[in-house]
């Protein structure tokens, strides 16, 4: 580990580029000051991460000046995730991508596939402009509180309101969403794990830039199957901002639970043998790391009358996959257009053709494990990138979709959809 004075000499001696991260989120003055606190809130969203801002700036779009409460356990925001997905349809966040990459490869069992696709770039952007931007834009409307450092407790929904509970006080709300996010270990991932066929997706990246230029900057790496699978399904992800800059994540499709520092000596070791990187040749800007379960349990959306979870707690992340970001957007766009409007927000808002099609494709992994570079490979080599696009982000045709059988082993994939067809829910075995 260098001292930050090495560092800082490394830096200026090797000729290292700035990084475009400072990691600084600052939480704009008039969103901490004290604002006053009405009675009766019309909406409090519990959590200020990806779902519980989005939904905010949806309801504001919507032209809401009802007040909103948004309470977050935490006491500051960090920079501290990357989110990439297919450009397939407008976001309000969208235009703050740092990078868009219109071509992605694929390495697995000695084929590297690359797709290219003009029409939907593969987007990336910083938890700190996501943060900033939704921040800036709640700020602006002074019917949102923002109270950080205050963890809610629970909810309960009355006759006439919902009662929110925090360590240091009780809050009413028409309506509550719980956006808290879905910790490993709190009772619902439990619950599902249990209960689910349940894919986990474990990783951790580094951030980091280079003395020289090594990276392609025009092909994002979507997964490299070409590392050790001794210890489970694994692949590396690499985005490559610029050809001295990337962000490098260590993936297991597995129950694989590497501590921290071996995810980091495998990490340094791709960097080693796939650019010839010694350790000496970079540096570490910044890490993030995360768990997204892959399932296809039926988390709850609504609870009662007028509360509903969004997020990965309202079953937010696409269950063959892990994207969340687009979904999120979504749900937390037809729910507000909804909630303006006095309708019933939908349960869903992906079709349920897709959840069959997870549930059958999460069986595959979980059953044939060993198997899955080769399936990823045929699926990117063998359909054309917009329709493998679109169903990646649950937007394919039937015709998409034909393709897309077309190119997979068949025997597999048949087999476990007659023991679904059968009654059998697991079929893993
Ligand atoms: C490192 C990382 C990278 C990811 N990359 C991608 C990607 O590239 N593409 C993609 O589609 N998805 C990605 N995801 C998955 C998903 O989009 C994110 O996890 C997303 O942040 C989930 O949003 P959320 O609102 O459900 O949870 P979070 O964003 O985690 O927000 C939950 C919030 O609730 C707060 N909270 C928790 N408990 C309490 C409490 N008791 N009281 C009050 N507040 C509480 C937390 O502090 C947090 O701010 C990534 C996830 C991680 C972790």
């Amino acid at each position: 580990m260098r001292t930050a004075g090495q560092r800082e000499e490394l830096e200026q001696t090797a000729g290292y580029e700035p990084s475009r991260r400072t990691g600084v989120v600052e939480t704009p003055a008039s969103l901490t000051e004290a604002r006053s606190v009405p009675d009766l809130f019309e909406y409090i969203i519990l959590g200020a991460g990806c779902a519980g801002l989005s939904l905010c700036c949806h309801l504001l779009e919507q032209g809401v000046t009802d007040p909103i409460l948004i309470l977050d356990q935490k006491e500051r925001f960090e920079d501290d995730r990357t989110w990439c997905f297919w450009d397939v349809e407008p976001t309000p966040f969208s235009h703050l991508a740092i990078k868009r990459w219109n071509s992605w490869s694929i390495h697995a069992q000695n084929r590297h596939v690359v797709q290219t696709s003009e029409r939907y770039p593969y987007l990336c952007l910083t938890a700190q402009d996501f943060y900033c931007h939704a921040l800036e834009t709640i700020a602006a409307h002074p019917n949102v509180t923002l109270r950080l450092g205050e963890a809610a407790a629970g909810y309960k929904e009355l006759p006439e309101e919902t009662v929110v509970a925090t360590e240091r006080r009780a809050y009413k709300a028409r309506f509550v969403f719980d956006g808290r996010g879905l910790p490993p270990g709190s009772p619902l991932f439990e619950e599902a794990r249990r209960d689910s066929a349940w894919v986990p997706q474990r990783f951790v990246g580094l951030r980091i830039r280079t003395a020289r230029p090594v990276f392609d900057p025009e092909v994002c790496k979507l997964m490299d199957f070409s590392v050790g699978q001794g210890r489970g399904l694994r692949f590396v992800y690499v985005l490559p901002f610029g050809a001295r800059e990337a962000l490098v994540e260590n993936v297991y499709l597995s129950e694989t639970n590497l501590p921290l520092a071996e995810h980091r000596m495998e990490i340094f070791a791709y960097l080693e043998s796939v650019y010839g990187l010694r350790p000496d040749e970079y540096v570490i800007d910044g890490e993030e790391r995360g768990y997204i379960p892959m399932t296809d349990y039926e988390f709850p959306r609504q609870h009662g009358e007028r509360a509903y979870s969004i997020g990965m707690l309202g079953g937010g992340s696409r269950p063959s996959t892990g994207y969340t970001f687009v979904r999120i957007q979504r749900y937390c766009r037809v729910l507000a257009a909804a909630l303006v409007h006095g309708e019933e927000p939908p349960n869903r808002t992906e079709s349920r053709r897709f959840g069959v099609l997870d549930a059958i494709f999460l069986r595959f992994m979980l059953r044939h494990p060993e198997r899955c570079p080769e399936v990823y490979a045929r699926m990117f080599a063998g359909v054309p990138p917009e329709s493998l696009v679109r169903f990646l982000t649950e937007k394919s045709t039937p015709a998409d979709e034909l393709r897309l059988i077309q190119a997979l082993p068949k025997t597999p994939f048949l087999e476990i959809s007659a023991r679904m067809l059968l009654g059998d829910r697991h079929a893993t075995r």
